[in-house]
């Protein structure tokens, strides 16, 4: 089996987590329909898209394996993340577009997903949970930054167009306000796309796990429309030319993040 995820340390307070760009199936593929074998769903070409992160000294932690096999960025114990709305689940069955995604008969059960929960959920959340206590360590506090993208259209889970910038919080538990205002504002600053705070996409599971100020950790969730960086159909192909132009922006939220220092860190090193 090749590697659950990609990591690459740096030495700044910024995690940024990939849970959904992963495009293997591994042993599953022989098992998924062809529908499943387009992974139409994929958070597309993040890390290129996010290239940038290494001259700022972010740690980055993505996943190598699609969320078809296992959603990272869901409860392991299989809870909702809305609660009455139409989500997929921790072992999805069924693509964004209601294709289903194994063969007759192949549909993984409940041993099958504790398994996968194993070998694929856990080892990515303990290394996130390490990267986090590691610059928690170094810096007092940690920042998080889970980075997500979806086609701009998807019936099944909300109507219409999506804004371009889907900032989330869990309406301002996961991270301080201030913080959370600094980087909405450098959002807006980008006039050319649309911005929102806690709409449609709160934050899943990732951010609202780690997301916690009283214990220095401060998590928002960037749920990027698509159409910004790519083609929102198959093969979905990266498009250099506007992908460049949406990279700067996402830089410059990252980097209001960055900017900002909490109190108890001010104290510290004033002491
Ligand atoms: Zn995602």
């Amino acid at each position: 089996m090749s590697a659950v995820y990609t990591l690459s340390r740096g030495h700044s307070p910024l995690i940024v987590s990939m849970p959904h760009s992963g495009e293997a199936l591994g042993p599953f593929a022989p098992r998924m329909t062809d529908a499943a074998h387009r992974i139409a769903d994929t958070d597309w070409h993040l890390p290129r898209l996010y290239a940038f992160l290494g001259d700022m000294g972010a740690t980055v932690l993505s996943a190598n394996y699609s969320r078809y096999v296992i959603d990272l960025n869901r409860d392991p114990s299989g809870k909702s993340l809305y609660p009455g709305q139409n989500v997929t689940e921790l072992c999805p069955t069924t693509t964004f577009a209601e294709e289903p995604i194994y063969r007759q008969g192949e549909t993984p059960g409940v041993a099958d997903v504790s398994e996968r929960t194993k070998t694929y959920w856990h080892p990515y959340h303990t290394a996130l949970t390490a990267e986090i206590e590691r610059v928690k360590a170094e810096h007092g506090y940690a920042l998080l930054w889970d980075a997500h993208s979806i086609r701009s259209h998807v019936p099944r889970f909300f109507e219409g167009c999506l804004p371009d910038f889907n900032l989330g919080t869990n309406e301002g538990a996961s991270c301080d306000a201030g913080l959370a205002q600094q980087v909405y504002t450098a959002a807006k600053g980008a006039e050319s796309f649309t911005s929102v705070l806690n709409g449609r996409f709160k934050g899943g599971y990732i951010t609202r796990r780690y997301g916690n100020p009283a214990e220095d950790v401060h998590a928002i969730q960037l749920e990027l429309a698509q159409i910004t960086y790519m083609d929102e159909s198959y093969p979905f192909a990266y498009q250099d030319d506007i992908a460049a132009k949406v990279a700067a922006p996402i830089r410059r939220m990252m980097e209001a993040m960055l900017a900002w220092r909490p109190e108890v860190a001010r104290l510290r090193s004033s002491a």
